[in-house]
């Protein structure tokens, strides 16, 4: 079963080993990090349920289309939270909702070996792990299966990933449970945990101290130019502007996408969450007199359900309506998948053989600077026709 171009398509989301019966699927790792399912023909028995879940054999659309939803620009108005969160701080009024009303939010940590993982929650203070964008595919493992139990015991549940997370969970649960909430980042691409967990190696090395902290986006220069913060167990830290910082370089230039992230169908109509959180990433030009660079989220609302969520938090949340043509103008990832970088074979074929930054620097340099070249004659072109024009 599963018989498609598993290494191209696969999301790596895991909802064919949470339904398989049999415990006959093994998530394995491949050379570029990422997890994909591997069928273990003795045990299994032929039911299909795997295809049944597969988000890339089961395509979802959403009762609402994608240009007919409701956006706004959210902050939560408790400063600290603010502060601590990566755009607005929507995430932790929604979980904060969920937990008093006795639920379970489920969500992305970084555990304390390092690795980005979905866990669950019943406490406030645990929500704390959760807030902030964790930058590499955060692993499912039997997730699901543990959001199924408490949605059947009947507790309230929040549900927060990825656009394709949140879809392969409905996928598994295959119902509409009303004590269900579901939240969507907006998604870029997932960056190959492999990659992380070389940089953090290296940089452990490099300082010959542990990391015991790693802060994706750090605020103390404020939202725009945020920080990676990482934290030493020599109680020494580093901040390294975003876009000085070598992991983010090779993200942000497409160098270490899953696969599946260069063909991801989970956009627009597709997006199945209850809400899509993001940064606002151009409100100075768009909304500046509510730009105070302290985080902005860029919020979608995609079903009723979110809507009245977003309702019963007005008291907690500055909000207020935009177009999502303003969210979608500095947010090309809501519409269209990340195109893939070149260079990622070579990178990926040199892994084990070049220092990690090396290899980044390699090949985001060689990638940017191609296209950096033709931006060039690009630009020159332009100036040129202007001039004779
Ligand atoms: C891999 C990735 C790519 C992203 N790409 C974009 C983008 O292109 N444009 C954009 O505007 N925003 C993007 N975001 C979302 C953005 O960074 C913020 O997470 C979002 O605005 C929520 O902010 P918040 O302040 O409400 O929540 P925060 O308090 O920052 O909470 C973060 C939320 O994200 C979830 N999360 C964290 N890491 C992961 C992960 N690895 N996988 C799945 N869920 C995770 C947590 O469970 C939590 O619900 C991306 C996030 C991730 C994780």
């Amino acid at each position: 079963m599963l018989d498609f171009d598993v290494n191209e398509l696969c999301y790596g989301c895991e909802a064919c080993k949470n339904i398989c019966p049999k415990q006959a699927i093994v998530m394995k790792k491949s050379y570029d990090g990422f997890l994909y399912p591997n069928i273990d023909k003795d045990l299994c028995i032929g039911c299909r349920k795997c295809d049944e879940v597969c988000l890339v054999l089961n395509k979802k659309v959403s009762e609402k289309k994608f240009r007919d939803r409701k956006a706004f620009a959210v902050y939560n108005l408790d400063d600290s939270i603010r502060k601590e969160s990566s755009s607005g701080g929507l995430f932790t009024a929604i979980a904060n909702y969920v937990i008093q009303r006795k639920g379970a939010v489920f969500g992305v940590v970084v555990s304390d070996n390092m690795e980005i993982i979905h866990t669950e929650t019943e406490s406030i203070d645990g929500i704390e792990a959760m807030r902030g964008s964790k930058y590499a595919q955060s692993r499912i493992d039997y997730i699901f299966t543990k959001v199924l139990k408490k949605l059947q015991d009947g507790k309230f549940v929040l549900f927060t990933g990825t656009p394709c997370q949140v879809n392969a969970l409905y996928n598994f649960l295959n119902h509409n449970y009303d004590n269900l909430y579901t939240c969507d980042v907006i998604c870029h691409g997932v960056p190959s945990p492999l990659v992380f967990n070389k940089y953090l190696k290296y940089m452990e090395d490099n300082k010959d101290s542990k990391i015991v902290k790693y802060n994706f986006r750090d605020k103390t220069f404020g939202w725009k130019k945020y920080n990676i913060k990482i934290q030493y167990e020599d109680n020494n830290s580093t901040l390294t502007k975003f876009n000085e910082d070598i992991y983010m370089k090779g993200f942000l230039s497409d160098l270490y996408l899953r696969n599946s992230c260069y063909n991801c169908k989970c956009k627009t109509d597709n997006v199945m969450s209850d809400i899509t959180i993001g940064d606002f990433w151009g409100i100075e030009n768009k909304y500046p007199e509510i730009d105070d660079d302290k985080g902005m989220a860029a919020v979608i609302i995609n079903t009723t359900k979110g809507r009245k969520i977003i309702d019963i938090l007005k008291d907690n949340i500055f909000m207020q309506p935009v177009s999502l043509n303003d969210i979608i103008d500095g947010n090309p990832s809501l519409r269209k998948a990340a195109k893939k970088n070149k260079c990622r074979d070579k990178f990926f074929h040199n892994i084990n053989n070049i220092d990690i930054v090396k290899n980044i620097h390699k090949y985001y340099k060689k990638s940017i600077s191609i296209e950096s070249k033709l931006k060039g004659t690009v630009i020159k072109i332009i100036h040129k026709f202007k001039v004779v024009v």
